[in-house]
């Protein structure tokens, strides 16, 4: 069949999604991971794992930077070795095929570094196939039935198929065509005008052109894998609908199946010269897929489809009315430990690190022997399992000997206080819904885990509120000082500085709240923060030292709780992408030139992603962004305290 232009729908396709999906909600991008089993011949089969499966949703991985932590990771559904193709098929994939018989779009990727299982997932092999071979046979069925004679819409099925490789587009089903160029219609359809385009009436006319097609695609050989894929392989199938009655209304599904390049680090695969390139190449555009993702799962208002090939051409069918899934492939090797985490790292943005050592044993710490241990065997194993349910660590299951308690049973024996708390998490996770998991019900030994982790955030959030208190007084002190110097008229202090004691021996209650700490940093008067660090007067040694406590004490602050650290950097984010030059100005160490420079780099380039994308901005200097950061992070923790006030412990 000859070349037919994609372009050919997409005039008639005025009444489809186009436009009308630009004004709907934009929907999120369902993330799932797939965790492969050993396999001899990319691994080493002795070779122990480093990720295990938690529950339908979430896995945990070693911590590689402390040994006596797991980082646990949750998305929306994880399937473990033992899953099968069809459990993948059916689970994830099938679900959203019947929204390309509404004309809606979707997409379907598979991520992962080269040898976690993408390709498997995908395509697979005759025994086991994979998503492609499934997802075009169930939609040719379907188009089938829902195209019947006597049923409204006539359909047709199409296929193209394309790779991008160094950011050229290619079309494998006519190799000689080279570089294609990505347009976008008038109702923000997107299309490659000249892409090859074969209708399918059935799974063999499929095979027909998928099979040596696939062969035209790029691989070369890395270290990692010997038929290492370079390119992304995006196979589009589109469902064409005519109403074969008036009004003859006409819409067009596509569906996009792309098995992504590998995502591995260059450094590791040992890749140079035109394999770096490559690998260069993909990155960037895996890089602006990460971020396209992010923006959409996050509901940011800019999303960088431009910033690549590949999210260019997805702009239709990534977010907008458009369903997408995205299948992070994982392997259990621990030499794919750092490509792992880098991958569960792209697929979702939110971890959390759990204090627990990974081993697949047991999570028991080691029995110390005690003087019982001495004993005849059986009773100093009485006596250990009556020990450990007094105070609440043993396993009462162990012991046959021992009755099974509930739950509830089990919090009896713990202190009210501790009860009362773990009463209030468990309510709090509760409403988390799915999310949550109920403490009461967990196993006793990852309560007690739990409780711990809670004392330690307490003594925490403690141990800030503190430095925050003591921060405050002494600033507004400060502050006072210089109003009183100020109407005295005189640049020197008259009287000596309030020494530390005098600050902490202050009532608290009578320092100002947190919330004050932003109103005045957002207000004019904050820049009598700016004006103390330009001015640079000899100052007396006590206020120096004071100065230099002080420093000390911002410092110690910027190893805040991850969370709040987290929020702190979102607001100032925030700010950053949608502050007017005038807002931007209450940041710290923002002029009104470093402002207008930002609000420009705004308008040229859209949102920054991250803080740190400051640097990008001409004329603001990787430093500057270092001292901005550290700067507002402190006012901005203190608005978040502000914000979620914490109970006193
Ligand atoms: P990628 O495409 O990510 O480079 P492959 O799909 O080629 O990785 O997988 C690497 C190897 O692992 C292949 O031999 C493949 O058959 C095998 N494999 C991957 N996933 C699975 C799985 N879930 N079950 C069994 N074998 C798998
Ligand atoms: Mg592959």
């Amino acid at each position: 069949m000859a070349a037919a232009a994609a372009a050919t729908g997409a005039a008639r396709s005025q009444l489809n999604k186009g436009r009308s999906s630009r004004r709907l909600p934009v929907a999120r991008v369902r993330v799932a991971v797939r965790l492969r089993p050993f396999v001899e011949e990319v691994g080493n089969p002795s070779e122990s794992s480093c990720v295990r499966g938690l529950d339908s949703c979430s896995l945990e991985i070693a911590n590689g930077r402390n040994s006596q932590e797991t980082l646990k990771y949750q998305f929306d559904a994880f399937f473990g070795e033992t899953s099968t193709q069809q459990d993948i098929y059916v689970g994830f994939v099938q679900p959203i095929l019947r929204h390309l018989m509404n004309g809606q779009n979707a997409s379907v990727l598979a991520y992962g570094p080269t040898g976690a299982g993408k390709t498997y997932t995908m395509l697979g092999s005759p025994e086991q196939p994979g998503i492609i071979p499934r997802a075009l046979k169930d939609l040719l069925q379907l188009t089938r039935e829902e195209g019947a004679e006597g049923r409204p819409w006539a359909l047709a099925v199409s296929m193209s198929y394309l790779e991008i490789y160094q950011e050229k587009v290619l079309d494998l089903l006519a190799p000689a065509s080279g570089d294609l160029v990505i347009r976008e219609d008038r109702w923000g359809n997107i299309l490659i005008p000249g892409l090859t385009q074969k209708l399918i009436a059935s799974f063999t006319d499929f095979e027909q052109h998928f099979l040596p097609a696939s062969r035209n695609r790029t691989v070369g050989a890395t270290r990692l894998n010997q038929r290492s894929s370079r390119s992304h392989a995006v196979l589009l199938v589109k469902v064409e609908q005519r109403e074969r009655m008036a009004p003859f209304r006409q819409r067009e599904g596509k569906l996009y199946l792309i098995d992504l390049a590998g995502s591995e680090d260059n450094r590791r695969t040992g890749n140079q010269g035109l394999r770096l390139k490559e690998s260069g190449a993909i990155n960037a555009s895996l890089f602006v897929l990460s971020k396209v993702v992010d923006a959409l799962n996050q509901g940011l208002p800019r999303v960088p489809y431009r910033d690549s090939k590949l999210t260019r051409l997805l702009q239709d069918s990534l977010g907008g009315s458009a369903h997408s899934v995205l299948i992070a492939n994982i392997a259990p090797e621990r030499r794919f430990y750092a490509d792992t985490v880098t991958s569960l790292n792209f697929a979702s943005r939110s971890k959390e690190v759990i204090n627990r050592p990974f081993t697949h044993k047991s999570f028991q710490p080691p029995v110390k022997l005690a003087p019982k241990e001495l004993m005849d065997p059986p009773e100093a194993k009485r006596a250990r399992n009556q020990e450990e349910l007094e105070d609440g660590t043993g396993s009462p299951e162990s012991s046959p000997s021992c009755p099974k308690l509930s739950p509830l049973k089990q919090l009896d024996i713990l202190e009210p206080a501790v009860q009362e708390r773990l009463l209030n998490l468990d309510r709090i996770l509760g409403s988390r819904g799915s999310q949550g998991t109920s403490v009461l019900s967990t196993p006793r030994r990852e309560r007690t885990a739990l409780e711990k982790a809670l004392k330690e955030k307490d003594s925490e959030i403690q141990r800030l509120k503190e430095k925050y208190k003591e921060l405050e007084a002494h600033r507004l002190s400060q502050k006072s000082m210089e109003l009183e110097n100020e109407e005295n008229g005189s640049l020197a202090p008259l009287h000596p500085p309030p020494s530390q004691t005098v600050l902490m021996t202050k009532p608290l209650h009578r320092v100002a709240p947190f919330q004050q700490i932003q109103e005045q940093t957002t207000s004019q008067d904050n820049q009598v923060l700016k004006k103390e660090s330009r001015k640079r007067k000899p100052e007396p040694g006590g206020q120096r030292e004071e100065r230099a406590e002080g420093l000390r004490a911002a410092l110690a602050l910027l190893q805040m709780p991850p969370d709040l650290l987290a929020e702190s950097r979102r607001r100032i984010l925030g700010l950053l992408n949608t502050g007017s030059a005038r807002e931007l100005r209450r940041l710290q160490r923002i002029g009104e030139k470093k402002a207008q420079l930002i609000v420009g780099w705004r308008e040229l380039h859209g949102p920054f992603a991250e803080v740190e994308d400051l640097r990008r901005v001409e004329g603001i200097s990787e430093k500057q962004v270092a001292t901005f950061l550290k700067a507002n992070i402190l006012i901005f923790a203190a608005q978040c305290y502000r914000d979620f006030p914490r109970k006193d412990p």
